[in-house]
């Protein structure tokens, strides 16, 4: 039985090209309720009535998907939090190579705890500051894509993600209606980054204001120096 928020992610997904399967579905109805019971002692999101996790939460992040590329086969989530974009978009790409990171051991516990429950695999999950992936060898310039949702101003979101992509890799990056304000304001990080603004793409979820997704290309390599150690990037945005 499928209910009202499950018709509408259904419904919509379907509008973007993706064809939920029922296991898929079940795996969102899995991870819905995981959400609100780990949220009644560990805060994970405001967002707790079952609906609105359904469109905020994964609708909202299957919203990307369009724009990954045809066969998108890895992803950084950083500052993913609960999991916003980066594991709604592995539900419906099994195959993704996921990397899911965040500053906050509570987030990155519960993370662990629904990669399993869910039995996904090709998923890691890394409790840690961008900043400091930024310069682990393993990682810089290693990634066709960077997701990040509601974790800094695009000026500063840049300096954590380009050093991740190789070139021509993308970051996308969900945002409210001020995103070309801010991509405005990110033009100048963008070309000491090696960034350059590919798009800004309208959203509409239902039921909700329009939304848009700037779309970050790596044209050239980024400094070495970058990113700052942690916090300097929030603390002193480049610009
Ligand atoms: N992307 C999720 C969470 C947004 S809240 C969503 O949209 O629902 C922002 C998250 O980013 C928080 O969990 C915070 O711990 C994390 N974060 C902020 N700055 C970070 C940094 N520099 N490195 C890693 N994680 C960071």
């Amino acid at each position: 039985m499928t209910d009202a928020a499950e018709a509408l992610l259904l419904t919509t997904a379907m509008d973007w090209g993706l064809h939920l399967t029922t296991q898929q579905l079940a795996q969102f109805a899995a991870y819905a309720a995981a959400l609100v019971r780990w949220n009644e002692h560990t805060n994970l999101t405001t967002i707790t009535q079952r609906e609105a996790i359904y469109v905020r939460h994964f609708l909202d992040s299957l919203a990307l998907a369009p724009h990954l590329g045809r066969k998108p086969t890895s992803l950084v989530d950083l500052g993913s939090g609960a999991g916003f974009p980066g594991l709604p978009l592995k539900l419906v790409y099994p195959e993704l190579t996921l990397l899911l990171v965040d500053s906050v051991g509570k987030k990155t516990a519960f993370l662990q705890h629904v990669v399993a429950h869910l039995g996904l695999e090709g998923v890691r999950v890394v409790t840690g500051r961008a900043e400091e992936l930024g310069h682990d060898p393993g990682e810089r310039e290693r990634h066709s894509l960077v997701t990040a949702r509601a974790v800094a101003d695009l000026r500063v979101l840049v300096e954590y993600a380009m050093p991740l992509l190789h070139l021509g890799g993308r970051l996308i990056a969900p945002k409210g209606r001020d995103a070309a304000h801010e991509a405005d304001a990110a033009a100048v990080a963008l070309a000491q980054l090696g960034g350059s603004l590919n798009a800004i793409v309208p959203v509409q979820l239902p039921g909700l204001d329009p939304r848009a997704l700037i779309v970050i290309e790596k044209i050239s390599p980024t400094p070495s120096r970058y990113p700052r150690p942690n916090g300097i990037p929030v603390r002193r945005p480049l610009k």
